[in-house]
């Protein structure tokens, strides 16, 4: 085990498993990579927990944690003892949700799971040491357009990476039988254009442009629109980001390309997710320690613009008043 990066283990309302030897390996893998990247050191705790939430409320790092997302559940959360800087993280992966006895598929799936949770561990290790991170207040759509662009980027990063962890890992049959790297998209396939289809039949469209305009008949008030809209512009784009990349990495089509002609995707997000991945894809999937910066501000430069933009399309803009606030200005959707 590595000085640099030290492991531990723990087991919370669960016992050991066929996972536990897939541990060690995993971490080795990413942080094998963190070296060669410069990151700084960090502790990493592993905890296998049979009951997430109890976990999760037990570090007292997230108020009214719920597993419950749009298109999912979360399966592992990824905190920093110390938010600011990421020298020690609890990587929390629900273990009750797991097969007891897992096949090759289930084996894989945890592989992916680690390694995407490990991946977190890295981004935040690298983000907090490399130079102040971009910040925005709540009321201002341009900058919390980039604060939510990159954790979304961040979730499209730790996919690809824990693709290639998994690839180095196990290996799957593909075709004629010939074993190949394993990656998500082949042991799960087709998950990703089914799932972005009922989220953009589910929550964006209609239900944007009506969220806007309930507020436009007085139905509610600003500050909750406001409010449900960037909650759901968040978890939207975080589950087209996993649909993208492990698609991308199977070699399969892009999900929200099978997805065109649906006024969600056509309005909304397939031009903010274009403009987003032309920056992010000629990047490396995880940043050198040197270049994470001026990467990380290019990838929130074009967020800002590209969801500000799609916000702007559903009529939401903003202007800067005398006094220095931002005033939200709410005209018709786009529909
Ligand atoms: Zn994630």
């Amino acid at each position: 085990m590595s000085d640099k990066f030290p492991l531990t283990v723990l087991n919370e309302e669960y016992g050991e498993s066929a996972y536990h030897p897939l541990i060690q390996p995993i971490h080795s893998a990413i942080t094998t990579l963190a070296e060669e990247l410069a990151t700084p050191a960090f502790e990493t705790t592993i905890i296998m927990s049979g009951n997430l939430t109890a976990s999760v409320d037990r570090r007292g790092k997230e108020k009214d944690f719920s597993p419950e997302r749009l298109g999912g559940q979360v399966a592992g959360k990824t905190f920093p003892v110390d938010p600011t800087d990421y020298s020690r993280v609890d990587v929390i992966l629900d273990a009750g949700m797991m097969a007891p006895d897992p096949d090759g598929l289930q084996q894989g799936m945890f592989v992916h799971l680690l390694a995407h949770e490990l991946g977190h561990a890295v981004i935040g290790r690298q983000r907090t040491t490399c130079g102040d991170a971009p910040t925005a207040q709540r009321n201002d759509p341009s900058g919390m357009a980039g604060v939510y662009g990159l954790e979304v980027v961040d979730e499209w990063r730790c996919d690809r990476l824990a693709d290639i962890v998994l690839g180095g890992m196990v290996t799957a049959e593909v075709v004629d039988g010939e074993p190949v790297p394993a990656r998500y998209g082949y042991l799960v396939p087709d998950s990703g254009q089914a799932e972005l289809r009922q989220i953009l039949d589910q929550a964006v469209h209609p239900a944007w442009p009506e969220l806007v305009w309930s507020y436009r008949v007085g139905q509610t008030d600003l500050a909750s629109m406001w409010e449900k809209l960037q909650e759901q512009t968040k978890q939207v784009f975080v589950c087209l980001a996993h649909a993208e990349a492990k698609a991308l990495g199977a070699g399969q089509p892009s999900p929200l390309s099978q997805v065109a002609g649906h006024l969600g995707a056509d309005l909304y997000l397939s031009p903010a997710w274009s403009r987003i991945m032309q920056v992010v894809e000629p990047q490396p999937i995880l940043s050198h320690h040197s270049e994470f910066h001026t990467h990380q501000n290019e990838v929130f430069r074009v967020c800002q613009s590209a969801i500000a933009h799609m916000w702007a399309c559903l009529g939401i803009t903003r202007r800067p008043t005398d006094d220095g606030q931002v005033y939200l200005d709410v005209t018709e959707p786009m529909e």
